[in-house]
């Protein structure tokens, strides 16, 4: 059912005993989304759990509450609700779908949303799910310490690249005014996100050596072998490479996980590559998607390139 935040607060407060989670593969608006909707429902007398069925990533340690998210076989609580943030299909939580039946609220910023859950709060308009949570917050008056300020501040400045793409509004900037008021000093989460250690710097330079770029130019790819979470903390933003040269319409990267399975990011300067990560089961937003594809890794690369050419109308 289709909610609206209203309905969504009051499924909340209703509820006695509630898991949390987010998609796999955590980035700072599903971590700090949870952390910051966690605090919020522990103060209303929630028993809650944050679980996410992945590590987390290194540079994320930083927000407050992390060493409370556990792995799916770590939850102790037996929930009566499943709460599921910023993720557009069920596949997306892994394991943490296998948790004894129970109703499923979803609040997504995906425009690729399948609208999986039992009760969903999705706004596409959103720069990220932390705006969402804010908005909720805001809603029900809660005063906004600067715990969950710098959780939320995180979330949202992350997805929209530090207010710099297209799903920047008034209205997220409003919302970093309002977290900035509450505590947050912007310099100290950028430095965290910023800082890497020296390894990270070296398989950049590794990732780059591998650029190839397609159809005149309008594709750009590079490719990452055997990625772990430690190297996923070292390689995230690398895509930003390629969408950045300039005639690139659709930036890829190839993640090859194993023999057998890429994970594929997209980027696009205009083209909905949403659309484009759904046709392999995948999603995102208009400018910003990925999918895991299944394939050695030419077999992956060729499919791949081939649909994103379709899109942008290039020859083959
Ligand atoms: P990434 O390239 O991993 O930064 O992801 C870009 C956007 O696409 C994010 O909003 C992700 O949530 C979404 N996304 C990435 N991989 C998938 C997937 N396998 N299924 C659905 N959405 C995805
Ligand atoms: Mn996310
Ligand atoms: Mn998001």
């Amino acid at each position: 059912m289709e909610c609206s935040l209203r309905q969504i607060a009051s499924i909340l407060k209703n509820a006695g005993s509630i898991v949390v989670t987010a998609h796999i593969h955590p980035d700072g608006d599903s971590l700090g989304s949870m952390l910051g909707l966690n605090q919020y429902l522990l103060s209303c007398g929630k028993s809650v759990q944050m679980v996410i069925d992945d590590d987390v990533p290194r540079r994320y340690e930083f927000l407050p509450g992390s060493k409370n998210i556990v792995q799916p076989q770590d939850i102790t609580i037996t929930p009566d609700l499943l709460v599921v943030l910023d993720a557009s299909d069920i596949e997306r939580i892994g394991a943490v779908n296998r948790i004894s039946r129970v109703p499923i609220l979803n609040i997504d910023h995906h425009i690729s949303n399948t609208k999986f859950a039992d009760y969903w709060y999705v706004n596409s308009n959103a720069a990220a799910t932390g705006e969402i949570i804010l908005d909720l917050l805001n809603m029900e008056n809660v005063a906004i310490n600067s715990e969950i300020a710098t959780c939320l501040y995180t979330a949202i400045a992350t997805d929209c690249g530090f207010f710099r793409y297209a799903n920047t509004t008034a209205h997220t900037h409003g919302c970093a005014a309002q977290l900035i008021k509450c505590g947050v000093r912007p310099h100290v989460i950028s430095e965290h996100m910023e800082t890497k250690p020296l390894e990270s710097l070296t398989r950049t330079l590794e990732v780059l050596k591998t650029l190839e770029l397609f159809f005149d130019g309008k594709i750009a790819a590079v490719s990452i072998e055997h990625s772990n979470a430690d190297s996923a903390d070292s390689t995230e933003g690398l895509i930003n490479y390629p969408r950045n040269i300039e005639g690139v319409e659709i930036a890829i990267m190839f993640t090859f996980a194993d023999q057998n399975t890429a994970r594929v990011s997209f980027r696009s300067r205009s083209v909905d590559v949403s659309a484009l990560a759904l046709t392999f089961g995948g999603g995102g937003h208009i400018r910003a998607a990925g999918c895991t594809v299944i394939g050695s890794k030419d077999e992956v690369k060729t499919k791949v390139i081939k649909a994103a050419a379709q899109l942008i109308g290039g020859k083959l």
